[in-house]
Parts: structure tokens; C-alpha cells; sequence
């Protein structure tokens, strides 16, 4: 770089060690929950449980936190930052997986069904949610249609678990470009009964890729 000496460096590196400890936050246990409560809200998850729970598909069944007819009566960081299969696909397929990813990760004590974060911890990365409610709309309205027209029980439940299993194994070959291509064949197959929520996609991507 022109006219870039060493003492420019280190001033840069003083600066940016600077801006990236001003990034970290503390924050408490509660405030993640509500971080990730209220991006959940905006993901539309809602819209997609309740064709999951009247399918009997509940991520909730036989939990001893579930109480009838009011809920989880302990919402804890765990059951918050985790992600079933229709949930991933729509973090996946609107690339704002990672975010989410990067987020959880800095939460500690996470369980199952149960955590052991302490009150208060320091995070670095935000979680800037966008709102995509429109395609969890698209999506419910077409697992919806799915569940009905398939006599066998279980239909959607089963084709969540296969969405869920292979975006896992997607996230887990970063390195390896033929078998990402070949997962990434594998999501769009099982996701292409999805007729509503894929035209809604589409407009989607139009709209974010001239944003
Ligand atoms: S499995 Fe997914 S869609 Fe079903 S209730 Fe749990 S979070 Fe909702
Ligand atoms: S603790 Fe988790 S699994 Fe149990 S009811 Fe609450 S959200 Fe559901």
C-alpha cells in the first residue's frame, strides 16, 4: 500500500483491536432469550408450529417444561437457539443461517431442553434478523396443503427430519465444494413440494440481490 509505514500499521491494529473490543457486549441470559424470541417472531415461526403441532410434530412433546394449554413455562437458551428443519431451511435458503449460527454460539450452557448459561457473558456478534414472515407463510400454507393430500401420517414430519439432517451435513463441509453441491441438490429435491413457498423465494432473491 502506498505511503504505508509501520507505524501506520500498528496504529491500525491498535484500532481495530479497539473497535473490535467495543464490539463486545455484555449481556445477560434473559436479553439473548428475547434477542432470539423476537427474531424467531421475525423468521414467522409461529406460522410454521402451528402446522407442525396440529401434525403431531411438536419439538415440545413430553418435555416436563410444557404445561397444557399456557406452553413452555421455562423458556431457556437452548430450546431458543435450537433449530428444526423447516426453520433451518428458512435461515438456509435466505443465507441468513450463519448469522443465527454465530450468534448461539457465543451463548454458553446450552443443553437439552434445559440450560446452564450463567446470567451474565460477553458477545461479540449481533443478531440482526431479518423479517421473512411472507415465507414462512408460503411454507406453512404449503406443508399444510402437503399434510392433507398425503394419507400417511407423518409426511411432513418425516421430509422436516430429512431437511434437518441434511443442512446439518451442508454446514459441516464447508471445505468440500463437490459434496456441498450434491447436499445442496439434495435440499432443493426435498424442497420442491414446496410450490408457494419456492415462487416466494424467488421473489425474495430478486428483491435482496438489487438491494
Ligand atoms: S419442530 Fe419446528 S415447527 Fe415443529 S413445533 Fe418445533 S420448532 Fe415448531
Ligand atoms: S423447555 Fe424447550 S422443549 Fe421444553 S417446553 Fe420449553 S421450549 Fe419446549
Amino acid at each position: 500500500m502506498p505511503g504505508f509505514n509501520t507505524n501506520d500499521q500498528s496504529q491500525l491494529n491498535s484500532q481495530s483491536i479497539n473497535q473490535s473490543a467495543s464490539n463486545i457486549k455484555n449481556m445477560s441470559r434473559q436479553m439473548v432469550i428475547e434477542i432470539g424470541v423476537d427474531a424467531l417472531n421475525k423468521v414467522g415461526s409461529d406460522l410454521i408450529c402451528k402446522v407442525c403441532i396440529v401434525n403431531s410434530g411438536s419439538c415440545c412433546n413430553g418435555c416436563r417444561h410444557l404445561e397444557n394449554g399456557i406452553g413452555c413455562k421455562t423458556r431457556n437458551t437452548s430450546c431458543t437457539a435450537w433449530l428444526c428443519g423447516f426453520l433451518k431451511l428458512l435461515l438456509y435458503t435466505t443465507e441468513l443461517l450463519k448469522d443465527w449460527d454465530d450468534f448461539w454460539i457465543q451463548v454458553p450452557g446450552q443443553d437439552f431442553r434445559e440450560d446452564f448459561t450463567p446470567e451474565f457473558f460477553f458477545v461479540e456478534k449481533p443478531l440482526q434478523m431479518k423479517s421473512i414472515r411472507s415465507l414462512s407463510e408460503a411454507l406453512a400454507a404449503d406443508l399444510r396443503e402437503l399434510a392433507s393430500a398425503h394419507i400417511a401420517i407423518g409426511f411432513i414430519i418425516t421430509l422436516r427430519e430429512k431437511i434437518d439432517k441434511n443442512i446439518d451435513r451442508w454446514s459441516q463441509c464447508k471445505d468440500d465444494p463437490k459434496k456441498r453441491n450434491r447436499i445442496e441438490r439434495n435440499i432443493q429435491a426435498l424442497s420442491s413440494p414446496f410450490r408457494r413457498f419456492n415462487n416466494e423465494l424467488r421473489d425474495y432473491r430478486l428483491i435482496h440481490s438489487n438491494a
